[in-house]
Order: C-alpha cells, then structure tokens, then sequence
C-alpha cells in the first residue's frame, strides 16, 4: 500500500538518528523499585516526585471512590459527569491553591487546551510563549488563531520588547512555572509584573510545582511569593507529584466561569471517573501534610548535585525534582542511559525533538520515596562511568 511508505520512510529516517521509541512494560506499580520487563530495577524515571502513587491510603480511597460512585462518570461535567467528589475536589483545589475557583480536567494535556485558545481566540489577540514550554501549551496556541510570539527561555527583556511593540486586543503571557526538561523555573514574579504592565493574562503551568515547592506543596506561585490575582490563570496536573491523573484550572469567578462555556477541552469531554476525585481528595490531605517529603526530597537533591559535581556531563542548575545530565549528542545520552541500566538503574535519556538538538541528557527524576542509599547508588554508577 502507498499510503503506508511514508510512515515508514519517516520512521526509518528516526531509527538513523537514534531517535526511536519503545514501551518499558512495568511489570509492578510505579515506584522507586520497579519489576521492567521481568527485571528489578532502581527507577529515577517517574514524575511521582511525593512518591504518593502507590500510596496506600490514596490506592484504598480509590477503591473506596469506585465502591461508592460506581466505575464511570458517564458525561461530560456540563451533561450530568459531574458527580460530587469532582464538585468537592474542585472547591478544594481553589482553596489550596488561593484562587476563587477552579475546574478539574481529565489530563494536564487538555487542561492546558482549554485555556489559552479561550482566553485568545482571535486574529487580533496575541500569545507570547517561552520557547521551552510544555507541548501541551505549544499545541493549545495551535488552536488559537491569535498571533504567536515565542520568546527566548526565560528572556524578561526580549518578552517585554514584544509586549511593548503589541497592539493586540487580549495578551496572554503563557510559561510553565518550572520547565519540565530543565528544572528550573520560570521568574514569576517579573511576568506578573510585565503582565501588570501590559495588562495581560498571565497563565502558568505549574504541572512540576504543584505539590514539590511552595508552603504546603501549593506551588510556584506560593513559592515566589504570588498571591492569587484575577489576571492569572493557574493549571496544575494531578498525575505527577499528586501521584494519580487528571489535572485542574484554578482561577478568578469570571475565568472559570467563562472556560465552562467556552473551553471545548472541557465542555466535549467525559468528565473523569469520579473515584480518582475521591483518590485525589486524599492526596490533597497528604501534599498538604507532607513537609517531611518535601524535606526529604530536598536532601535528596542536594546530596545528587554534591555527587555529581565534576563529572564530565553537566547538571543543570534546579531546585527542583528534575535534576537534567546535558550529555550534549543523542548517541551518546542513549548509551549511558544503557550502560546505567545494565547495571540496573533506569534513568530517562531525552532527546530531540523533546529537547534542542546537541542538548541530549538523562534526566533524573528524584522522589520523596527514595533513600538516601538509592542515590547513592546512582552516584557511584555514574562516577565509575565518567
Ligand atoms: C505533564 C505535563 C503536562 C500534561 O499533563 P498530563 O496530565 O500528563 O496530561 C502539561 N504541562 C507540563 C509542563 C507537563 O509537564
């Protein structure tokens, strides 16, 4: 069949360039010890930086949740999907977070395709993107027919150089709160102020924030500092360090009100099954409660960075659970992500087109549900391959 040869031209050409992709099959639940394929391995390859997906008291409230409410939500929110634990979960995502309201998404991914193509739509409205943003948010501009600006990572100057030659009608500033590839975090507080200025909105993603920094684990924007205002437009997902799916809006009245009528990502979707509200209750409870996790995390990062500092890769200043190895060309990253799983240690190798060509790295991932001696081991591995 014809149709079928550019696919695999396509997929032949990514094969040259060391850019195929496969499935690991777990063979266990998401943990630092994880049964891949038959073989036990120490995995530093998850978002469950609380290490609260397998927690057992979230895994009882979700079987609790489904006991209770039954499998599935059976419609759309607006339909009748939307049962009380997505009302509650939704009422205590605002109050955690500071804002006046807040919508529940089945995914961070459509979360995100819910804001920014709503608060922009028009020709005559424009977006200014970091050029590192999740590709969630790239494809939600997509969307959008506004006017697309991507300004350089973290360029405040460059940002307002565009912001000041705009003459749209509605700006969004859109950025992830802490870049998820990078670690490091967006300089919130100089976008508020550039958003002030301008008077645009301000959305933050803060999917890598939620739950690790701030008071409380509420965030980037707690951590910075940033009360809730009218002009933000805050997404937080609920898959990674929450530890179960789904994700949220939180926002002014007006906004939350207007994405219920205008955000199609929201409006022509099955609401979530309502035992992961229940499941997500819980974890709410724990992220809330849980300093000694983020505490622990914190050591875990420092004693990784001691570790690592002088080896031959370098690792991106973060403060955060991502902690990235730049080993630079795409071979290369792939060959010590093998080489560490050789001796049982999976670790992500990213490459292109997730991350800028020549910057191929592995990311570690840290969570609170590993020990000390679990980086220790990474440490070492990497030291004796250096
Ligand atoms: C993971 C992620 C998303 C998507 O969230 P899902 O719930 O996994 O769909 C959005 N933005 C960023 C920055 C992410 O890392």
């Amino acid at each position: 069949m014809k149709l079928e040869t550019r696919l695999q031209q396509e997929l032949a050409t990514l094969a040259e360039r060391g850019l195929t992709r496969r499935h690991r099959r777990l063979d266990s639940p998401c943990g630092p010890r994880a049964v891949v394929e038959g073989r036990e391995m120490l995995a530093f390859a998850s978002n469950d930086y609380l290490g609260l997906a397998a927690h057992p008291e979230i895994t009882q409230a979700l079987a609790d949740g489904a006991l209770t409410w039954g499998a599935g939500s059976g419609a759309a929110h607006l339909v009748s999907g939307h049962l009380a634990p997505h009302e509650i979960l939704a009422q205590r995502l605002a109050a955690f977070t500071g804002f006046a309201r807040a919508l529940t998404f089945s995914t961070g991914y459509l979360a995100n395709l819910a804001v920014t193509p709503s608060l922009a739509p028009g020709r005559d409205d424009a977006i200014f993107a970091d050029k590192l943003n999740h590709a969630s948010l790239i494809d939600a501009a997509q969307l959008s027919r506004a006017r697309q600006h991507r300004y350089p990572h973290n360029d405040m100057a460059a940002l307002e150089r565009l912001l000041a030659a705009s003459d749209a009608r509605t700006k969004v500033i859109v950025t992830d709160a802490v870049f998820s590839m990078d670690g490091d975090l967006a300089p919130l507080a100089e976008l508020f102020e550039l958003a002030e200025r301008f008077d645009a909105w301000l959305v933050v993603d803060d999917a890598h924030g939620f739950g690790v920094l701030g008071p409380h684990g509420q965030g980037s924007l707690a951590h910075c500092g940033i009360p809730a205002h009218p002009r933000i437009v805050l997404m937080g997902t609920l898959g990674k360090a929450a530890g179960v799916g789904g994700a949220f809006v939180a926002a002014s009245e007006l906004v939350i009100d207007y994405l219920a009528h205008k955000a199609r990502s929201y409006i022509f979707t099955t609401a979530a099954p309502p035992a992961m509200a229940v499941a997500l209750l819980k974890s709410l409870e724990l992220i809330a409660a849980g300093d000694a996790r983020r505490a622990h995390l914190a050591a875990l990062i420092r004693q990784l960075q001691a570790g690592l500092a002088g080896l031959p890769w370098t690792l991106l200043p973060s403060q955060t659970a991502i902690q990235p190895l730049i080993v630079g060309d795409n071979e290369a990253a792939l060959a010590l992500a093998h080489a560490l799983w050789a001796q049982g240690l999976w670790v992500a190798a990213i490459r292109p087109p997730t991350v800028p060509a020549g910057t191929a790295r592995l990311r570690i991932s840290l969570s609170a549900a590993h020990s000390e001696a679990d980086v220790a081991r990474l440490v070492a591995a990497l030291q004796a391959l250096a």
